[in-house]
């Protein structure tokens, strides 16, 4: 059966999720489907309160069930179950979330919602496998590193991919024992209500996972700032991290992760795989039409393979197949609203004033919706705005180099370091390069996360604090409490 439907025909919960309910509020922000730009629903906005709301359901719901008292192993059953319920209902979640966002339906189905449940499966089976130290004192004591959940964490999630995002900040902080208030995007903000709906369904004690709705400005620094929220977790711009931690600062202290913005690049030697090379390439400029912290957006290429590899780079991008996120046939993802069109837009007219020779693309699709061409830019060099911002859009710029040192020199983004992508045959060029890249993560000749979520990802410099998924993820979400005993005192 054809995953192909009609968005019109798909009923949002509209609302804020807490305890096991829907909560209805004012302050209405107007939504437009990015595949045709038509109006499609309201999100509402949550105020201090509502939030408020939210932080006592999941304090309460942390008590009456003891969810991080509970023997470890019915934590992951319960989470394991949830997992086994969101492969059962993907069909749903991914129409709910593909009749709003950029993501198209067949992806959603074979890729975001089919990790998110492998994630969340991922996470819990750590609750009973990773514990507490006994370490090394004198015959007289016993020392003890003893770990335990935070309580109630806040995570905010963009709109890039709804719900995966979601995925990666519920899964370890629920393994880990906590309660979890959430905020999506308010661009994309409903599927991540199913999600939750989802988990009491399965067995998760309700008020465990509250999702409030809203922008950044109230409901997102109503969470960060709320004094019984213990730690915070956060994926999406350097802009609104910077802002987030400065919210920290100014209303207490406390723990935070940030996943932020990326500007990586992807370095291809003359030894490499050309075939290999330029799928990879494309497929991560092109993958959710740039829209990906992680997309490869600036390519560095040795001279002596630059045109060959441009030439088949710019061939995959000319067979995109451009559609309707409803549609199971697409592809290629529309841009997320007109604003962020005409964004993109600018950057690369600003780069062409400056000298950039546009090889691919360079403008808005015709037809409905907010599709842009993929492009590909030339004659670029560090000061250029294509290679200092981060777009957020289907552009590649291509810089040449002839020595490793200035591949390294080019490479080095002066604001961002989340991921790189190398390309080349030479095992000893790799340990030497894999080193000296300042990135939180390195793809050697692939580009783009596998399913091996033990790979944790996060980033150097503004690119951000902390990690998700891996280890990390788990233990960033339960603090250490060093215990020391003295023997003789006990009886
Ligand atoms: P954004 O920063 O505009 O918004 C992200 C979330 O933060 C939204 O829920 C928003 O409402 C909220 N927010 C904004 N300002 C806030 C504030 N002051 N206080 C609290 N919350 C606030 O980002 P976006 O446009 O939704 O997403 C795109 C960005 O996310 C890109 O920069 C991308 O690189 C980044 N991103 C990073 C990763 C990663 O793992 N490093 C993954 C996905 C996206």
């Amino acid at each position: 059966m054809s995953l192909s439907f009609d968005p019109d025909q798909i009923s949002l919960p509209v609302g804020h999720f807490i305890g096991d309910r829907l909560r209805e509020s004012s302050g209405l922000l107007p939504l437009r489907r990015p595949s045709d730009g038509s109006f499609y629903a309201d999100c509402p906005i949550a105020s201090e309160n509502i939030v408020d709301e939210a932080v006592q359901t999941a304090r309460k719901a942390l008590k009456t069930s003891n969810w991080g008292g509970v023997r470890p192993r019915e934590r992951a059953s319960v989470l394991k179950r949830w997992a086994d319920l969101i492969e059962r209902e993907a069909e749903m979640l991914a129409r709910i979330e593909a009749a709003s966002s950029t993501r198209p339906v067949g992806q959603l189905v074979a890729g975001d919602i089919a990790v998110a449940a492998e994630q969340i499966r991922f996470f819990a089976e750590f609750a009973d496998k990773e514990g507490s130290d006994l370490v090394p004192t004198d015959d007289e004591h016993l020392g003890m590193i003893m770990t335990e959940p935070y309580g109630v964490v806040g995570a905010i999630t963009p709109w890039n991919f709804p719900l995966s995002m979601a995925g990666w900040k519920l899964g370890p902080a629920l393994a880990a024992g906590n309660a979890v208030v959430l905020k999506p995007s308010e661009m994309t903000p409903f599927s991540s209500i199913l999600l939750a709906q989802l988990a009491v369904k399965a067995g998760v004690p309700a008020g465990l996972i509250n999702v409030v709705l809203g922008d950044g400005l109230t409901t997102g620094a109503a969470i960060t700032g709320h004094p019984d929220i213990a730690k915070v977790s956060f994926t999406g711009s350097t802009g609104a991290g910077a802002a987030i931690m400065a919210n920290i600062a100014r209303t207490g202290i406390k723990p935070m992760t940030l996943e932020l913005g990326g500007k990586s690049p992807q370095i291809v030697f003359a030894d490499a795989d050309l075939d290999q090379a330029a799928a990879a390439i494309a497929g991560s400029i092109l993958a959710n039409a740039g829209q990906a912290c992680v997309a490869g957006s600036r390519l560095i290429a040795h001279i002596v393979v630059a045109e060959p590899i441009v030439e088949a780079i710019i061939a995959h991008m000319q067979v995109v197949r451009a559609g309707p996120t409803w549609d199971a046939a697409t592809t290629y993802s529309p841009i997320i609203s007109e604003k962020q069109r005409s964004r993109i837009h600018t950057i690369v007219r600003a780069a062409r004033a400056k000298g950039a020779e546009c090889l691919a693309g360079g403008e808005s699709m015709e037809g409905q919706g907010y599709f842009y061409q993929p492009t590909l830019l030339a004659k670029v060099d560090q000061s250029s705005p294509a290679i200092a911002e981060e777009i957020f859009g289907p552009v590649l710029t291509v810089q040449t180099f002839v020595t490793e040192e200035e591949a390294l020199a080019l490479a080095d983004h002066p604001t961002y370091g989340l991921a790189a992508g190398l390309f080349t045959r030479d095992v000893s060029r790799v340990m030497r390069i894999t080193r000296a890249l300042p990135a939180g993560t390195v793809w050697v000749n692939r580009y783009g996360r596998s399913r091996d979520h033990i790979l944790p990802t996060g980033g150097y410099k503004r690119s951000g604090i902390g990690k998700d998924l891996g280890r990390e993820a788990y233990h960033a979400n339960r603090r250490s409490k060093s215990v020391l005993i003295h023997i003789q005192g006990l009886t």
